[in-house]
């Protein structure tokens, strides 16, 4: 009788960074299939120690830290300046982006204690540095951050707890203008990437309204939306802007045509996408 392989076969073989076609293969046996198994499994974990060994006799930085420099550096010519802010918040930060008991988003949030919590985005703290930028600096005002955020997620293929974000934000630009500078500095991102092949997509948002979504893959690698918008009125603000958040480790499994981004990110198991596991 026909037969594929059993779970832990399965989960072994994936971790392992198997081929969908390997993946997907049935057997006439399960003695054919358990012989595969063994021999499959052997092939891939050497295979994965020769790829930890090039890691290491080359690159030695992770893509998730390459990437990020990569990005920078190309938001940096744009006129773009890297802040760096930190990733516990309060409950009033959260509270300005109206994510509060009634919000789809609360659910998610990893609280520390009553009035500190991981922040689920970058968004909070862009606006709070802006706020003192745009009173600072003539417009037009431009900054981005990368860095780790937080969400409590039923986990999936394209789902972490723990993720990176870049985030940017342009201030003070003509209002006409806002949709094309919004897609020209996705593309801007996605170029750096290494990610050409995508398209755009006009979604809504639980804390933004209509956004711009960048989808590759059939994926959501990114989302953008513009202001003048409610949310400004909490900080004080009162601009034209456009600014958009990148998922790296999704950008990372497109760019690797990988089927998780669980290797890319923050990992105990994986180094730079390969299993420590082998
Ligand atoms: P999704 O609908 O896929 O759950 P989202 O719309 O909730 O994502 P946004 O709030 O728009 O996500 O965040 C901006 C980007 O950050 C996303 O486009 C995605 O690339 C990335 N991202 C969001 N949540 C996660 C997560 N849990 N793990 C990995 N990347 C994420
Ligand atoms: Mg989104």
């Amino acid at each position: 009788m026909e037969c594929e392989w059993t779970e832990a076969q399965y989960e072994r073989l994936a971790g392992l960074d198997a081929q969908q076609e390997v993946l997907s293969k049935r057997f006439s046996g399960t003695l054919e299939r358990d012989q595969m198994f063994v021999q499959l499994s052997r092939e891939l974990a050497a295979a994965g120690r020769e790829r930890l060994k090039g890691f290491r006799d080359g690159v030695r930085e992770p893509s998730l830290c390459r990437l990020g420099e990569s990005l920078g550096k190309a938001l940096e010519k744009e006129g773009f300046c890297w802040v760096v802010t930190p990733t516990i918040i309060s409950r009033s930060m959260l509270g300005k982006m109206t994510i509060d008991e009634s919000h789809d988003l609360y659910s998610q949030v990893f609280w520390l204690d009553r009035n500190k919590c991981l922040r689920p985005m970058l968004a909070p703290n862009l606006y709070s540095v802006s706020k003192d930028l745009l009173r600072l600096w003539e417009p037009p005002v431009r900054v981005f951050e990368i860095g780790s955020c937080f969400r409590k997620e039923s986990q999936g293929n394209t789902h972490l707890n723990e993720f990176t974000m870049l985030n940017f934000v342009e201030w003070g630009i003509e209002k006409e203008k806002r949709g094309e500078r919004l897609r020209f500095l996705a593309d801007v991102v996605m170029q750096a990437a290494g990610l050409p092949g995508y398209r755009f997509e006009e979604e809504n948002s639980v804390v933004y309204g209509d956004t711009l979504d960048v989808m590759c893959g059939g994926v959501e690698a990114a989302s953008g939306a513009m202001g003048p918008h409610v949310l400004d009125g909490a900080w004080g603000i009162d601009s034209t802007w456009v600014g958009m958040g990148f998922g790296l480790e999704r950008l990372l499994m497109l760019k690797n045509g990988g089927r998780n981004v669980k290797s890319y990110g923050r990992s105990l198991s994986y180094l730079d996408g390969i299993s420590l596991k082998l």
